[in-house]
C-alpha cells in the first residue's frame, strides 16, 4: 500500500529549481495526478470511474474495428454521461499553469502527457503530445488528421475522414490500439534530447511513457519527481517532491525565478 509521506520541504523545491537550472534540455512527463485537483477522477481506487462503471475492455480496439458503427453509436450514447461530464467541466490547475510558465520561460521544452483531459492546452502549453489521444478530438484512423468534435459530420456512423476517407474514431487511444504515430515520434524525439524528466502525478509505471523517463536516467539524465505518493520510481530519482502538483510546481516555478533574478544581479 502507498503510503503518504510528508510534504516537499524548500530546500528539496530550490534543489530541483537548481537542477532544471543546470539542465540543458528539460522535458515533463505527467499523468492522472496531474489533474486530481482539476476534479477529474482517477480510473482506479475509491470513487474511480473503473471502479465504479467497470474497467474498459482490454481489447476495446479491436472491439471497435469489429463493428465501427455499433462502437460510435454507443460511444455517442455514453457521450454525456458521467465519465465525460468532469472531464468537459474541468479547468487547469496552477499545476497546469505552472508547466505552461516554464515552458514560456524557456526553462521546459516538451510535455508528455498520459491524460486525456485537454488540461496542459487549455492552459497554453506549446510543446505537447498526448500519448493517450486528447477527449476533445476525433482522429483519423488511416492518415492521422485530427478533427474536433463538433467539426463531425456524425449523421451516417461511423463518419470518415473529409481528408482522405479513413475511417475515424475518438481520439482517445483504447486499450489494443497503438499509440499514434506522431505522438509517439515527437515524444521520441525530445526524449533522446532530454537530460532531465520532471514527472508529475504519475508513477511512470505504464509504457511507452515510463519508458522515456528511464531512458533520460540511463543516459545520465536526472529525475525529479513530484507526487503525492512515493512511487515505483521515488527510488530512482535526483529529487522527489511530495506533494499535489498543483500545490508543489508553483512553489518550483517561484524557486526558478528567484534563482534566475539572483543568477543576473
Ligand atoms: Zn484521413
Amino acid at each position: 500500500m502507498e503510503k503518504q509521506t510528508k510534504r516537499a520541504t524548500d530546500e528539496e523545491v530550490e534543489q530541483a529549481a537548481k537542477l532544471l537550472l543546470e539542465a540543458e534540455y528539460p522535458i515533463a512527463l505527467t499523468g492522472a495526478g496531474m489533474s486530481v485537483e482539476s476534479g477529474i477522477p482517477p480510473f482506479r481506487g475509491p470513487g474511480g470511474l473503473w471502479t465504479k462503471y467497470g474497467e474498459p475492455p482490454m481489447n476495446g480496439f479491436q472491439i471497435f474495428m469489429a463493428d465501427p458503427k455499433k462502437a460510435w453509436e454507443q460511444q455517442l450514447a455514453r457521450r454525456d454521461d458521467e465519465l465525460f461530464g468532469p472531464l468537459k467541466k474541468a479547468k487547469p490547475n496552477p499545476g497546469h499553469r505552472a508547466l505552461a510558465e516554464l515552458e514560456a520561460m524557456g526553462v521546459l521544452h516538451f510535455v508528455i502527457t498520459q491524460n486525456v483531459d485537454d488540461l496542459h492546452r487549455q492552459a497554453g502549453q506549446v510543446g505537447l503530445a498526448e500519448i493517450h489521444g486528447n477527449f476533445k478530438l476525433v482522429r483519423c484512423l488511416e492518415c492521422g488528421e485530427r478533427f474536433k468534435w463538433g467539426e463531425v459530420d456524425l449523421s451516417i456512423l461511423p463518419p470518415h475522414c473529409t481528408r482522405c476517407h479513413g475511417l475515424l474514431k475518438s481520439d482517445t487511444v483504447s486499450f489494443g490500439e497503438p499509440i499514434p504515430r506522431d505522438a509517439l515520434d515527437q515524444c521520441a524525439s525530445h526524449a533522446s534530447r532530454a537530460d532531465l524528466v520532471l514527472v508529475a502525478g504519475t508513477s511512470a509505471t505504464v509504457y511507452p511513457a515510463a519508458g522515456f523517463a528511464h531512458e533520460v536516467k540511463e543516459r545520465g539524465g536526472k529525475l525529479i519527481e513530484v507526487n503525492l505518493y512515493e512511487s515505483e520510481i521515488t527510488a530512482f530519482c535526483d529529487v522527489s517532491l511530495k506533494g499535489g502538483a498543483a500545490e508543489v510546481l508553483p512553489r518550483l516555478v517561484k524557486a526558478v525565478t528567484r534563482r534566475r533574478r539572483a543568477a543576473l544581479s
